[in-house]
């Protein structure tokens, strides 16, 4: 059955996270050092062949801005799935994907598939002969903490760097997975 499984995916999150650069990523394969901020959200397809289906993404790039978070119930209402992106190096910012997570989970549709991401893992430098993550130099949100967050929301959970390109094309890849199987 070559006819596309449509998945409508909305992007939430702080402003300047790197929810664009990861949809780019997605979508081009490109990353844009100094991106402009994305006025109200932004619009992409990307289809993506997985095991014998194709799945179509339809995405909805919010922008972070607290002055559009009005509008974000729009674009949330309908999403079969959603990833949040906090920025690993930034405290704050998972405080803020943390609200998202409520808010969808009250109000967006209840067999919505919410994956976290914590994105930006390129400015992380790991300490030579360190096994202790929590001194990794530039890093401000430990991996465990965020996991173990996830889990207990039933969140999807991925590290990634749109930069690199590291884990971008897993978070898309796993919501594809758990919306075929629903
Ligand atoms: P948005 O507001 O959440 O859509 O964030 P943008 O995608 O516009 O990115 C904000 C800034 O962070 C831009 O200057 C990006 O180049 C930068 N950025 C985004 N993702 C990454 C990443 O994975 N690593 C690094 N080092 N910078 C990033
Ligand atoms: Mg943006």
């Amino acid at each position: 059955n070559l006819k596309p499984v449509q998945v409508k995916l909305v992007l939430l999150g702080e402003a300047a996270v790197g929810k664009s650069s990861l949809v780019l990523r997605f979508v081009n394969n490109e990353f844009q050092e100094n991106k402009e901020p994305t006025i109200g959200a932004a619009f992409l397809t990307q289809k993506c062949r997985l095991e014998d289906k194709v799945i179509k993404f339809e995405i909805w790039d919010t922008a972070g801005q607290e002055r559009f978070h009005s509008l974000a119930p729009m674009y949330y209402r309908n999403a079969q799935a959603a990833v949040v992106v906090y920025d690993v190096t930034k405290a704050a910012s998972l405080d803020k994907a943390k609200s998202w997570v409520k808010e969808l989970q009250r109000q967006a549709n209840p067999n919505i598939v919410i994956a976290l991401a914590g994105n930006k893992i390129d400015l992380v430098q790991p300490i030579e002969e360190s096994e202790d993550e929590s001194t990794e130099s530039g890093r401000q949100v430990p991996t465990e903490e965020a996991k173990a967050y996830a889990n207990e929301f039933g969140l999807l959970f991925f590290e990634t760097s749109a930069k690199k390109g590291d884990g971008v094309r897993d978070v898309f890849t796993e919501i594809g997975m758990n919306d075929l199987i629903k």
